[in-house]
């Protein structure tokens, strides 16, 4: 399992932030998923892949969808399960890595994705959307809400403000390639569906979180399963 672990720093990253409270958990819905959900587009059961502390899963489940969550830190789908009993929603959270999504055994109406899939890298990133397709019904639609080549690179060093000390991994290790592929273009989501896929559309949105600046420019899609 987790080869990342071994490969690279992005799990022992994530496993730090959610030892304290990452920027992106902003501790409400993504307004784009807030829109999508009152423009009626997200239909039926939902899979929220990197579901972090649940926010956007939760929102879901409030608006009646029967609604999963998964992430491969546990840290933060223990929160999510807290959430959810507090507010007295119903919502399936388990400890998964999207590359094993096909384990899942069972397949949804439709997938969301705030700010997964940029984190993966290119050899994550097929195996990733082969998995998906094994958890999407046809014509169901995968959401994917991703930075851009338009937003800045991101300055890690200000992260360092949301991690404990202790928890602190080493961010010299992080790559060049580890930054610029949170910019995702056009043409690589269109690459990434290509065989199977049918893109409704892919629009500039913003990404929210506790950074300055506190939006960020990315891309939504709505691509469908054919
Ligand atoms: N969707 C959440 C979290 C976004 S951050 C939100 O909007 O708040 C990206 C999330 O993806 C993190 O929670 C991280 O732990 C998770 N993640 C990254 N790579 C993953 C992988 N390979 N498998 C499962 N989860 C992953």
């Amino acid at each position: 399992m987790h080869e990342q672990k071994e490969e690279g720093i992005t799990m022992d990253l994530f496993e730090s932030f959610y030892q304290g409270e990452p920027p992106w958990d902003i501790g409400r819905p993504q307004k784009e998923y807030i829109q999508l959900e009152q423009a009626g587009e997200i239909v039926g059961s939902v899979l929220d892949v990197g579901c972090g502390t649940g926010e956007n899963a939760l929102y879901l489940a409030e608006h009646g969808h029967e609604v999963w969550g998964i992430d491969f830190i546990p840290a933060a789908i223990r929160k999510a399960r807290e959430k959810a009993a507090q507010r007295h929603l119903t919502a399936t959270f388990r400890v998964l890595n999207v590359l094993e999504l096909h384990t899942l055994g069972r397949t949804f109406d439709t997938v969301i994705d705030s700010g997964l899939f940029h984190s993966l890298n290119d050899d994550e990133r097929p195996r990733f959307v082969d998995n998906l397709a094994a958890v999407i019904r046809r014509g169901g639609t995968y959401f994917m809400l991703c930075f851009s080549e338009l937003a800045p690179v991101p300055d890690f060093s200000q992260l360092k403000d949301f991690m404990p000390k202790d928890f602190m991994p080493d961010l010299s290790k992080l790559k060049l390639e580890d930054y610029k592929r949170l910019q995702v273009t056009q043409a690589e989501i269109r690459n990434s569906f290509q065989d199977g896929w049918r893109i409704n559309y892919i629009r500039q949105a913003t990404l929210e979180a506790r950074l300055r600046p506190s939006e960020v420019s990315g891309w939504l899609s709505s691509i469908s399963k054919e």
